[in-house]
């Protein structure tokens, strides 16, 4: 492998053509128009604009993100999170034309996908799943049996599903029957594609995930847990590791269980088996992200494993550094939170816009990921993520006080941030007791 095309924008772009640089490949990136001024933009060796702002015209436009990787000459595509990180026709489309999609394969890919059919694959790998429907529902009629058999409440979920959209609780049959047809039209509009699929929900869980790394030898590890249940809108805000919920016991359990799912896959790359744990202690997979992912940082800082170059080696043919589940060591306590141009007090509205002054905080046990800088226009066009902000510390206590000392130091002008929001969260009673669940958000009130 000597270029990698980076086929997506913002903090992630950069976390790749780092990684690139560390690994001595060189890099070509995309862009879109509104996107020129970008880091990532200047951080590359080379870049190429595919198209105007809207997604479709450029960080989704496979043709033109193919035609830019024969341009530059890459032989290998890195597609980051969201935009087509997870869509099996770009994997596909760089395997037609001979390019290393850092990934999984497209078939991989496209079984874990389509989270109903996932959860068939996990069920028969005997990973516990979380009890509802076989697969797709495909009428009100079909719904209320299922939630009749599994008792409310449940959620309806879409099989194209992702970024917490498509999803609708339902306590009661009128819920359901109203729940579904909302689901189905919001999932055609977000993903052009109404299938569904229903499963129990579980009221106060955490949500708790397991990173694990495959090689194309067999080698499969997996990098212990990432605690993810401070969530708005079923997205993430708040990511640690480990969780005050996991002991050496039911790591090793969830752990074996991602590990034995990767293995009935035939996996190969970095991926996250996402499960619900209850209150109880018992878990269940609900689904596979196929990519990086946002919160992957966390887990670089406990485990000193480096996710994203572990990806590429992969996709490159290497084995893993460390290819034994007893060398990976876990140590000390990292958290980030997702700071973002949102007004956390009006349903976290994006408010995109200028950011007139900046200052970074920095110290021991402080890592940012991030593509702004002073005088950056911040594009309406994507998501609102201005930059992740991880503090590592040797336990939980010490990686808490270091976050709170650096959301001190942080000066961010020009836009509304979700810093004010981490204060709180930081310093609630629940939180230093590690007491937290997916309602923590809502219970604050916001
Ligand atoms: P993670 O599992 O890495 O925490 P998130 O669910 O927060 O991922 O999503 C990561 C990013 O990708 C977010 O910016 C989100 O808006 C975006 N995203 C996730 N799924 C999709 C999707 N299906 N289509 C478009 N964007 C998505
Ligand atoms: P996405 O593909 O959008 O990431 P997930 O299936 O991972 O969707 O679910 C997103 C979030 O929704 C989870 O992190 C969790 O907070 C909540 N959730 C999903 N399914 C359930 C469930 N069965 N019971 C309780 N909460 C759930
Ligand atoms: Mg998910």
């Amino acid at each position: 492998m000597e270029k990698i095309l980076v086929a997506n924008r913002g903090e992630i772009a950069l976390r790749i053509i780092r990684a690139a640089k560390d690994l001595g490949i060189k890099t070509a990136a995309i862009f879109s128009e509104v996107d020129k001024d970008s880091l990532h933009v200047r951080f590359a060796d080379e870049t190429v604009c595919v198209g105007g702002a809207r997604p479709e015209e450029s960080y989704l436009n496979i043709p033109r993100i193919i035609a830019a990787a024969e341009i530059t000459g890459a032989d290998a595509i890195h597609p980051g999170y969201g935009f087509l990180a997870e869509n099996p026709s770009f994997a596909e489309a760089c395997e037609d034309n001979n390019i290393i999609f850092i990934g999984p394969s497209s078939q991989v890919m496209k079984k874990m996908g389509d989270k109903a059919e996932a959860k068939k694959v996990m069920k028969e790998a005997n990973v516990p799943v979380m009890p509802g429907s076989d697969g797709i529902v495909k009428n009100v009629g079909e719904a209320l049996t299922i939630a009749e058999k599994v008792g409310y409440p449940v959620v309806v979920k879409a099989a194209a599903g992702g970024g917490g959209r498509g999803m609708r609780i339902a306590r009661n049959d009128l819920e359901l029957k109203t729940g579904f047809r909302m689901a189905q039209s919001e999932s055609q509009a977000a993903f052009g594609d109404n299938r569904l699929y229903i499963e129990k929900y579980i009221e106060n869980p955490r949500h708790i995930e397991i990173q694990i790394l495959a090689d194309s030898y067999g080698n499969v590890v997996h990098l212990a847990e990432r605690e993810c249940s401070i969530q708005r809108r079923h997205q993430k805000l708040v990511e640690e590791a480990p969780s005050t919920a996991i002991d050496e016991k039911l790591r090793e359990k969830m752990g074996e269980a991602a590990v034995t799912g990767a293995k009935k896959l035939g996996y190969e790359s970095a991926g996250t088996f996402e499960f619900i744990l209850d209150e109880d202690d018992s878990f269940y997979f609900m689904e596979m992200n196929t990519r990086i992912q946002v919160e992957h940082t966390v887990t670089e800082m406990i485990t000193g494993v480096d996710i994203l170059t572990e990806q590429i080696r992969i996709a490159n043919g290497e084995p893993l550094l460390i290819p034994t589940q007893d060398k990976i060591q876990l140590n000390g306590h990292a958290i980030e939170v997702r700071i973002n141009a949102e007004d956390h007090t009006l349903d976290f509205t994006p408010r995109p816009g200028t950011i007139n002054a900046l200052h970074f905080p920095g110290g021991a046990g402080i890592r940012i990921d991030s593509h702004i800088y002073q005088g950056y226009k911040i594009p309406p066009n994507y998501d609102s993520l201005l930059l992740k902000l991880i503090a590592y510390g040797r336990d939980r206590e010490q990686s808490r006080k270091r976050m709170l000392r650096a959301l001190d130091e942080f000066v961010i002008r020009g836009v509304p941030t979700t810093i004010p929001l981490y204060r709180e969260i930081l310093t609630h009673p629940d939180f230093i007791q590690g007491r937290l669940n997916t309602n923590f958000i809502k219970n604050l009130g916001y």
